[in-house]
Parts: structure tokens; sequence; C-alpha cells
């Protein structure tokens, strides 16, 4: 599906980061502590372990067979850094399987809980930018769980694809004033947030 969000001549001039997306949908001001008025922030898997422990993903993945993404072959392409300025978004794909027919997006989540709205988000957003480097069609990603390894399929459609434009235009115009924007509409979220202090208008 085609951008319809205006693209400035000459392409955006801020690119925003898919994990940016994600995060925002989450609750737009995890974006906001994060770029706007940075705060002190506990490391997450990634960042703690690195690229050791990407490595060992990579390679546990590499054992598995790709029928279980449903092909009977094709690529694998690891840690995929993709930007593009039309769209105004860049970011890096922990996997993407490549075949003559189709791309494949695959993101690990060191987590076992259900997938929620902000990762179909960031995996369309994902398509949107694999579409235009690799240049083959994006019908669905996954998000593969670990330790175990569980996958579960996700749909690139054009509404999850629009959504996340939208999202990434409201994180440009959030950088643009320096405001903060409200609070999540999700009070839950709050209660064993890394920022709960800074937001004492959440109950
Ligand atoms: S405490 Fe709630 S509103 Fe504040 S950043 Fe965390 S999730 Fe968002």
């Amino acid at each position: 599906m085609e951008n319809t969000l205006a693209v400035p001549p000459g392409g955006h001039s801020v690119l925003v980061r898919v994990t940016d997306i994600r995060q925002y949908a989450y609750c737009p001001r995890v974006v906001y502590y994060t770029m706007v008025v940075p705060v002190p922030r506990p490391v997450t898997f990634k960042m703690e372990y690195g690229v050791d422990a990407q490595q060992h993903v990579e390679a546990l993945e590499m054992r598995r067979k790709l029928r279980r993404y449903g092909l009977h072959s094709g690529e694998r392409h690891f840690r995929v850094d993709l930007e593009s300025p039309r769209l105004g978004l860049s970011g890096q794909v922990d996997l993407v399987l490549l075949t003559p027919d189709e791309a494949v997006p695959v993101e690990f989540k060191h987590t076992e809980r259900p997938v929620s709205k902000n990762h179909r988000l960031q995996v369309a957003a994902y398509a949107l930018l694999i579409e235009e480097r690799m240049e083959r069609p994006v019908r669905r990603g996954f998000i593969c769980r670990l330790p175990s390894g569980r996958l579960q399929q996700l749909a690139c459609g054009p509404v999850e694809r629009q959504q996340a434009l939208e999202i990434a235009a409201s994180v440009r115009a959030m950088l643009h004033t320096q405001s903060r924007p409200g609070p999540t509409g999700v009070r839950a979220r709050c209660t064993d947030c890394e920022f709960r202090r800074y937001c004492a208008d959440v109950e």
C-alpha cells in the first residue's frame, strides 16, 4: 500500500525509528522521556547482553527449519538496517526471510507475553521499509518469542501500515513542538512503568 500521508519535497528530514513507533503506540510519553527529555532508564536485554546474545539467537535460528514460517526455501538476513526519507522511517529489523516471491520480517522478543497492537505496528512499519528496499511484497511478519522460539504470525495490511505512518507523524510533531503528550489510555500500564515517577498526573 502506498503511503497516503504527505511527503515533503526531498523526503522527510527527520526519520522516526520503528522502535519509537512501537513505544509511542504503547505510551506516547515513553518516547517523550526517551527522546525529548531523556531520563535515566534501565538497560534492556539487547543493551545488556548486546552482540553476543544476538549472535546466540541467530545461531539458534539457523538450526531451525524455514518450514515453520511456511517457506520451503529462502535466505535469512539478520539485523538488516533500513531507512527511507520518503517514508520518514528508519530501523533495524532482526531478521528478514527473503524468497523470490516475498520478504518476511521477523522480530525476536525476549518475552512470552502475548503480542499486542504496538508490535503489530512495528512489523507493519518494517514491511513498508522492506518493500521499498528489497522490492518484494511483504504480506506477513512474525514475532519470535524467546527463549521458547514460539512464533506468532502478524498481518501487515493497509490499516496497520497507515496507523504506523500516522504514529510516525505524531512522533515527528512531538519532536518539533517538544511538548509532552498525554498519558496512555491504558492506565494499567502505569503501575509498574519505569517512568512512573515522572508522571505525577496519572493515578
Ligand atoms: S507512567 Fe503511564 S503515562 Fe507515564 S510513561 Fe509510564 S505508561 Fe506512560
